[in-house]
């Protein structure tokens, strides 16, 4: 599911200067300096993420394998033989559970929210802010999601269109882009659905986990949209995360403290009762 380095780094050059970076430029959700706080951390997550999602996709591949051989799994050709299109929107919405389970039980786990708080210390929304995710925390997330799809068999070409819109889905939804979705905002994941996960508020702490679509947090009731198009004023955690990347790499595995560290954490009461938030504005 991932490209060489040294093309991931090409096409990303790419995408960013003649997509993103213009886009932020000239149509701004917030005025911004070209180089703001966290850049050089978020570059070096950029520079090792080729790496990582190389290893992440070698990973997932060698999980598939042994799955299918140690479990005896064989689905024939069958979901291969589907039409292309057919196999893409299938993959997307598989992933897309798989993805807002996985995303869930990040925030829900002491341990593992340790390392997915490391994506939440970005102060600053742009579209360099999606690629600030630890290491490990990106292996076991697309370990989680694409042993599933390795082992239901699908063709390599749905599989390539699903990696390339991914990629772009999710470098538009952290984006400094000011762009409406509409009525669509209920449909598809937007850059506003996914601003308000990285809200630094307790009112929205825990809402908005899927990356394509809506649908899950709407059934499983975490989704958060405030009336009309409104997007957070503060973005961060109040954890006490190191802004380096070194930093925060090691930060996971330094000896826990539980009462000082779930301020974030998912709360399944309020989440079952619907939370005022939730239910004032899902209605
Ligand atoms: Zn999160
Ligand atoms: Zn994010």
């Amino acid at each position: 599911m991932s490209a060489p380095v040294t093309l991931q780094l090409l096409v990303g050059f790419l995408m960013f200067s003649v997509v993103f970076v213009p886009l932020e430029r000239y149509f701004p959700l917030r005025k911004k300096r070209a180089f703001r706080s966290g850049w050089v951390t978020d570059v070096t997550y950029y520079a090792v993420g080729c790496f990582v999602a190389n290893l992440s996709d070698a990973t997932s591949r060698l999980g598939g394998m042994l799955l299918i051989r140690g479990a005896e799994l064989n689905t024939g050709s069958m979901v291969a033989n589907q039409a292309g299109w057919v196999q893409f929107i299938e993959i997307l919405i598989l992933t897309d559970f798989l993805a807002y389970v996985f995303h869930r039980a990040l925030h829900q786990n002491a341990y593992l929210w340790r390392l997915h708080r490391v994506h939440h210390t970005s102060t600053n929304m742009d579209w360099l802010a999606n690629v600030r995710l630890h290491p490990i925390d990106k292996i076991l997330g697309d370990c989680f999601q694409f042993i599933p799809i390795f082992c239901l068999g699908f063709a390599s070409t749905p599989l390539l269109a699903y990696t390339i819109f991914l990629g772009f889905q999710g470098f538009l939804n952290h984006s400094n882009i000011k762009i409406d979705f509409g009525p669509l905002r209920w449909i598809i994941a937007s850059p506003q659905f996914h601003h308000w996960h990285h809200d630094n508020d307790a009112r929205s702490y825990n809402k908005n986990f899927a990356p394509h679509l809506v649908i899950f947090d709407v059934l499983f009731r975490t989704a958060y949209f405030p009336p009309g198009y409104s997007m957070p004023a503060k973005y961060g955690i109040p954890d006490p995360v190191p802004q380096g990347f070194w930093g925060q790499i090691i930060y996971p595995f330094r000896p826990i403290n539980l009462a000082e560290e779930t301020a974030c954490l998912f709360d399944h009461t309020a989440a079952e009762r619907g939370g005022p938030e939730a239910t004032e504005h899902l209605s």
